[in-house]
């Protein structure tokens, strides 16, 4: 009997009811692909390493073919050994044994897992898994993970630089600096004297690792109203001296309020931005609305996002531009192409997060990724340091302003585990304990 006749004999509803017979499935799980052999996840680890001093978390699963392994990014560097938990404890009984073909279902099944989901810890544990079985992939059909997802679109991705100054001097240096580097996209941050600010060189500068933070003696006060009035300035001063031609990004970092945002887009407008980001924090999101209608600032969102509870409305609403996940804290590259071709389909462009706690492997993911992407729209340069780049051989290679992936299979990116583990965590809490100490002058929290 056939198993189309099999399926003929069932009772009616039986399929329906997700009765298959046990026969059946256990005839279609031992068919292996073809001309691959079956494989089995063998091993889950994680790999901490901090060779720019900030920690990174890198998953590596291990397979039943010697030799064959896949690395992914698991790094949320606030809660880094959390998600080493979660991995270890959690994913790996989970997982071990599992055939590592089966991506879409072990994203699945292992995102129902705990029940309760949705969370940055379970996704970025998710990602690591995820992206290694991408890279597996890869090795196993002898090609670089961008063929997977349909072939290059381009033959590398543009990136941005960072530069950030005291006055508006020190900045217009810095973008000097990178054009002759050969950037052409350019991000930036000024201080604002007697402040706190977000990428920012100041004297008063974001707090690295308060010891106490209270809302009674606040020490790094931050003031969004002057914050507001100073932006455009800078603008002014760049457009009057670096010229056009340079495109110019800045990152509001959430903080100010919806009409400050809206005020803030109607002054800015006039120096040609190639996006504004984060103008509003996640939890005022439904005022894009109000400002999508009020300003044509490119808008650019997304980098505290973890579900699509939180980003579709903006995409399908068509109320940001440029989309700015961070692809580790949604679950990594199975989710993130789906959010690229979601986006295309409304006009918004990708622009994944990628500063320094973004682990090579995980630029390398998203670098992949964009060069398959028709609606690419720019990638977050990161320089990574001759340390980074020892540990992770085959890390994406910056030139000329862009960013170009090799054609190794997988992502084409490994890990040196005995070079890393020269570089174990930093002690100093910097990173757990950052974020939430900056305040305004009569001691309330800003978001950051
Ligand atoms: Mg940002």
């Amino acid at each position: 009997m056939n198993r189309r006749e099999v399926l003929c004999g069932l009772p009616a509803g039986a399929l329906l009811g997700g009765l298959l017979p046990g026969a059946v499935a256990a005839e279609e799980k031992a068919a292996p692909s073809k001309g691959r052999p079956r494989l089995k996840i063998a091993d889950i680890t994680t790999i901490l390493t901090a060779p720019n001093k900030i920690r990174l978390v890198v998953v590596k699963v291990t397979t039943s073919e010697p030799g064959l392994y896949g690395l992914g990014c698991a790094t949320f560097t606030q809660r880094a050994y959390t998600v080493q938990t979660a991995v270890e404890k959690y994913l790996k009984p989970l997982l071990i044994g599992r055939d590592p073909d089966e991506i879409e279902d072990i994203w699945q099944s292992s995102y129902v897992s705990s029940y309760w989901r949705n969370g940055p810890v379970l996704f970025n544990a998710m990602s690591g898994v995820d992206m290694a079985l991408w890279d597996i992939k890869g090795k196993r059909a002898g090609m670089p993970v961008y063929q997977l997802l349909g072939g290059k679109c381009r033959f590398a991705a543009e990136l941005y630089r960072h530069v950030r100054g005291n006055d508006v001097k020190e900045v217009e240096d810095g973008v000097r600096k990178a054009l002759a580097d050969g950037y052409r996209h350019v991000r930036v941050q000024v201080a604002i004297p007697g402040q706190a600010t977000y990428g920012a060189a100041a004297s008063i500068e974001e707090p690295k690792a308060p010891a106490v933070s209270e809302p009674t003696h606040p020490e790094y006060v931050w003031e969004p109203a002057k914050y507001v009035r100073a932006v455009p300035k800078l603008f002014e001063h760049l457009r009057s001296t670096v010229g056009d031609d340079v495109e110019l990004l800045h990152d509001v970092h959430e903080r100010i309020s919806p009409s400050q945002a809206i005020q803030l887009c109607k002054d800015l407008e006039k120096y040609r931005l190639f996006f504004l980001e984060d103008p509003l924090s996640p939890e005022d999101k439904d005022h894009f609305a109000h400002l999508r209608a009020q300003t044509s600032i490119p808008l650019a969102m997304g980098e505290l996002f973890n579900t699509q509870q939180e980003y579709l409305p903006l995409i399908a609403g068509r109320l940001i531009d440029f989309i700015r996940i961070h692809i580790s804290q949604i679950g990594g590259l199975s989710m993130a192409r789906k959010v690229a071709a979601l986006c295309e389909f409304f006009g918004v462009k990708t622009a994944w997060h990628g500063p320094g706690d973004v682990s090579p492997v995980g630029h390398a993911a998203g670098l992949h990724l964009e060069l398959a992407s028709h609606n690419f729209g720019i990638h977050e340069g990161s320089l990574f340091s001759p340390d980074t780049r020892a540990v992770f051989p085959g890390c994406p290679e910056v030139k000329n302003g862009y960013l170009y992936a090799n054609d190794s299979p997988g992502f084409g990116i490994d890990i040196d585990e005995k070079l890393a583990a020269k570089f174990p965590f930093p002690d100093s809490p910097t990173f757990d304990h950052r974020w939430g100490g900056t305040r305004r002058r009569d001691g309330t929290v800003i978001r950051p």
